[in-house]
């Protein structure tokens, strides 16, 4: 689904991009900023990427996840934080097999995880 987005063929609400990476409004956004940021190349999981993605890329990847937050109001020059996810195989929950960084802000968000 998100390689779909990434070929444009799939309308999303983007919020920031760069030669590698792109980041868009999560569709069920669960904070008052809710972004995801994927890089273009195609990778499955935060480790796939770390360990695969080459250096380029994987700074790319970081700087427009920082653009995000600093763009959101959320980055700490002005704003008040934000949490930054990435959901990992079936005991990290990971929905969507596409390597994304969940940005979230905008409210106290609780504790790291919930319980069971
Ligand atoms: P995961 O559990 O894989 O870390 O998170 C997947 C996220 O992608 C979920 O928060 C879900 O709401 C979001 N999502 C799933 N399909 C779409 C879509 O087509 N467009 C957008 N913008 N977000 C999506």
């Amino acid at each position: 689904i998100f390689a779909r987005i990434l070929r444009g063929e799939i309308p999303n609400d983007t919020v920031a991009e760069n030669d590698h990476a792109l980041a868009f409004r999560d569709i069920t956004p669960r904070a008052p900023t809710h972004v995801l940021v994927i890089p273009k190349g195609k990778y499955v999981s935060f480790d796939d990427f770390a360990t695969n993605a080459p250096p380029d890329e994987i700074t790319g990847f970081m700087r427009l996840c920082a653009d995000v937050a600093r763009q959101e109001g959320v980055s700490l020059e002005g704003g008040n934080g934000f949490r930054a996810i990435a959901n990992a195989g079936p005991d990290g929950m990971q929905e969507v097999p596409h390597f994304h960084l969940h940005i979230l802000g905008g409210r106290r968000l609780g504790a790291l995880v919930a319980d069971g």
